[in-house]
């Protein structure tokens, strides 16, 4: 994967930052995006140049809008090169129960965890098809799979990225291109802790007892996954071993999908 060019989305924080780390200790020069504070992005970055030697860049895009997610891929390939690689992982999510789900709720969650990545990858596609090699992988989840109640707007977008993922997969393949989905279990990052109070609210459980009751009770392996155990599956998916695996939505979820 030397001097190859990523573009990984949400890599603020948790998988996308993992994911960061990874592709650039593999030989990636990569942009990162997200929220965030930003002398602390600032600070990420440098660290993880310094330490791979690496190009680290970032863009503030805000992925609910389309015209930014353009100008972000384009921003990539004048500050970077032509995008080898592209990580759809940026994703938020909003937990109540439906009766009460904010409209402009749904329509963010879908914006983010769906819409962004088809117009990133739309950007993405021409020069990869060009140089006939692509890697694009997709963060799904497990909702992506099966349903969970009280997450209407989640569990529609992440059913519809591994859609999204099948039908580039077909298309691109001729071009050398790759679309897979991965699908995590639980992995304690800002966003899950983001959740228990929403959670501990529609289910009337205590806070404490949420992440045991609602995420690890489903995963037998019992305990919470890491970011880079998400983040090494992302970074094969990307490589040249991977190139025979395409239309996959692979599961990184401690079995909780298996029954
Ligand atoms: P996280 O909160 O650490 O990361 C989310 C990232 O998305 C952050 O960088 C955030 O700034 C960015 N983001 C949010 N809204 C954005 C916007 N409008 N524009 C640009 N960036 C935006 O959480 P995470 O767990 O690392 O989530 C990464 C991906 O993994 C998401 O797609 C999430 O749905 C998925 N996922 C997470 C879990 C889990 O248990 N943590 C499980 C399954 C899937």
């Amino acid at each position: 994967m030397q001097n190859r060019i990523a573009v990984v989305t949400g890599s603020t924080s948790g998988i996308g930052l993992a994911t960061v780390r990874e592709l650039a200790g593999r030989g990636c020069d990569v942009m990162v995006n997200g929220f965030g504070d930003r002398a602390e992005i600032d600070r990420d970055c440098a660290e993880i140049a310094e330490r791979t030697g690496r190009r680290i860049v970032y863009s503030a895009a805000d992925l609910s809008r389309p015209e930014e997610v353009r100008a972000m891929m384009a921003d990539a390939a004048d500050r970077l090169g032509p995008v080898d690689i592209l990580v759809n992982n940026a994703g938020v999510q909003h937990v109540a129960a439906l009766d009460e789900f904010p409209d402009d709720k749904w329509d963010l969650l879908l914006a983010v965890n769906l819409s962004a990545a088809f117009h990133a990858i739309k950007a993405a596609v021409p020069s990869m098809r060009e140089r006939g090699w692509g890697r694009i992988v997709n963060t799904a989840s497990v909702l992506g799979m099966v349903g969970a109640p009280h997450k209407p707007a989640y569990v529609a977008a992440k059913h519809g990225i591994i859609g999204l993922t099948k039908s580039v997969s077909i298309e691109l393949a001729p071009n050398g291109i790759t679309c897979n989905a991965i699908c995590p279990g639980t992995v304690l990052t800002p966003i899950i802790e983001r959740q228990i109070a929403q959670q501990a609210q529609v289910t009337g459980l205590p806070e404490d007892q949420v992440l045991r009751a609602v995420f690890l009770e489903r995963m037998p392996t019992g305990r919470l996954i890491a970011p880079e155990e998400v983040a090494s599956a992302i970074a094969f998916l990307c490589s040249d071993a991977a190139g025979s695996i395409t239309g996959a939505a692979l599961p990184v979820d401690g079995g909780y999908t298996t029954h």
